[in-house]
């Protein structure tokens, strides 16, 4: 076989066979095939697509290409959820200890922000000593032991995801459907999901910024998933407007613990509750989402997910003072309070916006690698729909440089629009 032949081919529209995108993406990870066949390779499959069978052998290709946890003797069921990522999207701090403790073990590897779009572990890393680098040892021992795991991908976990990221990233690669649903799930299938829920946003702070493109990745993504043996449901939710109120790495985890304390946004927990009763199902620890949500709603109230959000933290060296007092987490120097321009009902709340003057505070990074400051966000005040006049609190920002913050400001007041009109409130989830 040669590498020429399969681009060729699907330059030509042809559908590749398991043995070709076996071939090629074991080239591609040892190195026998060069990033410039596989950057004409991601472009062929950008622009002619892939059917959902040839997606899921190279999603299988490639969660093969490294290490496949396995965790059977571990858990009984391995549960995976997955976001497809967004602005105030701290759903997994919340959710995961919820999940455990309903009694389902639950262990994830979450990613860093990258762009306007937060990540799980900048936001755990607000609390002082705790620890993202995990090895596949401590992972299982952990999730064994506490039933709780919340860490970072294991370096060896899909290599040529991560190495096709790359290329995609610079060969204008990214949105194309089958590259993102093989990368998304061959990353769960290689942490070892037997079950696995799919939180894809739809929206202006999205990935996919329809609800029809959002509805076409989450399918895929549930085929692929099915296909691989791996019990999958994905819900589509609302990214137009932030998540709950709170956006930016310190200032989330705070929101998340108030959750755990049975209090938080409304919209922030009636997600973490839906979430957590489709995983309850899929672990099969509930026989219906009703009973999932009534075992949800009981974890919050009786303060038992709040302790297992503390084991968690424990577990993985973090400074439990902080979570006990989220005051002593980072504080920016620069707090200010922005009032409404004027009297109505709020029409928007451009959820990219906001993701991108957290950037600009410096919550998010513009490149891989750069520094973030946890301490610096938001607190968005108020949803699509509601009313308030003129003067009242819109919204506050928390940061470390005066002129950052007022360019924040700026960008912010300008992410809300007003309608005189009464306007609905946007739904939480879709489908
Ligand atoms: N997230 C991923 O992991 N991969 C993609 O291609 C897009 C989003």
């Amino acid at each position: 076989m040669r590498a020429v032949d399969i681009i060729i081919k699907k330059r030509d529209k042809g559908e590749l066979t398991s043995e070709e995108i076996d071939f090629f993406i074991r080239g591609f990870t040892n190195g026998d095939i060069p990033d410039y066949q596989v950057s004409a390779f991601a472009m062929a499959v950008m622009l002619n697509g892939m059917t959902p069978s040839e997606t899921a052998k190279l999603t299988l290709a490639m969660a093969r290409s490294g290490q496949m946890l396995d965790l059977t003797g571990v858990v009984d069921i391995a549960v995976d959820k997955h976001s497809s990522g967004g602005v105030g999207d701290k759903t997994s701090l919340a959710v995961l200890p919820m999940v455990a403790a309903c009694g389902l073990p639950v262990g994830k590897m979450s990613g860093r922000g990258l762009g306007f779009s937060g990540g799980t572990l900048d936001k755990l890393e607000s609390i002082p000593g705790y620890r993202c680098n995990l090895t596949t040892e401590e992972f299982k021992k952990q999730l064994k032991e506490k039933g709780i795991v919340l860490t970072g991908q294991s370096l060896d976990l899909a290599p040529a995801d991560g190495k096709m990221y790359a290329l995609r990233d610079v060969t204008g690669t990214v949105p194309s459907t089958p590259l993102i649903a093989s990368s998304i799930m061959c990353k769960k299938i290689a942490a070892g999901a037997q079950a696995i829920l799919l939180d894809v946003k739809a929206g202006l702070g999205a990935f996919m910024e329809t609800l029809e493109e959002a509805r076409v990745l989450a399918h895929l993504m549930v085929d692929i998933g099915s296909r691989a043996g791996r019990k999958t449901v994905a819900l589509l939710s609302d990214m137009n407007q932030p998540l709950g109120c709170a956006v930016g790495n310190a200032l989330e985890v705070v929101e998340a613990i108030e959750t755990l304390h049975n209090g938080g946004p409304m919209d922030f927990r009636e997600h973490c509750l839906h979430v957590t009763a489709h995983m309850l199902l899929l672990g099969k620890r509930a026989k219906d989402l009703e009973e999932g949500r009534a075992m949800a709603e009981k974890s919050l109230a009786d303060g038992s997910a709040y302790e297992k959000f503390r084991v968690l933290v424990t577990a993985q060296g973090g400074d439990i003072s902080f979570v006990d007092d989220p005051a002593k987490l980072p504080k920016a120097k620069l707090v200010e309070v922005v009032k409404a321009p004027r009297s109505g009902s709020i029409s928007q709340v451009h959820a990219r916006i906001v993701g991108e003057a957290s950037v600009t505070l410096g919550a998010g990074r513009a490149k891989k690698d750069d520094p973030i400051d946890h301490a610096v966000g938001f607190i968005i005040y108020h949803k699509v729909g509601d009313e308030l006049d003129a003067g009242e609190p819109l919204f506050e920002i928390h940061a470390n440089e005066a002129e950052k913050l007022a360019l924040a400001r700026e960008a912010v007041l300008n992410a809300h629009t007003f309608s005189d009109e009464p306007v609905s409130p946007l739904p939480l989830f879709y489908e």
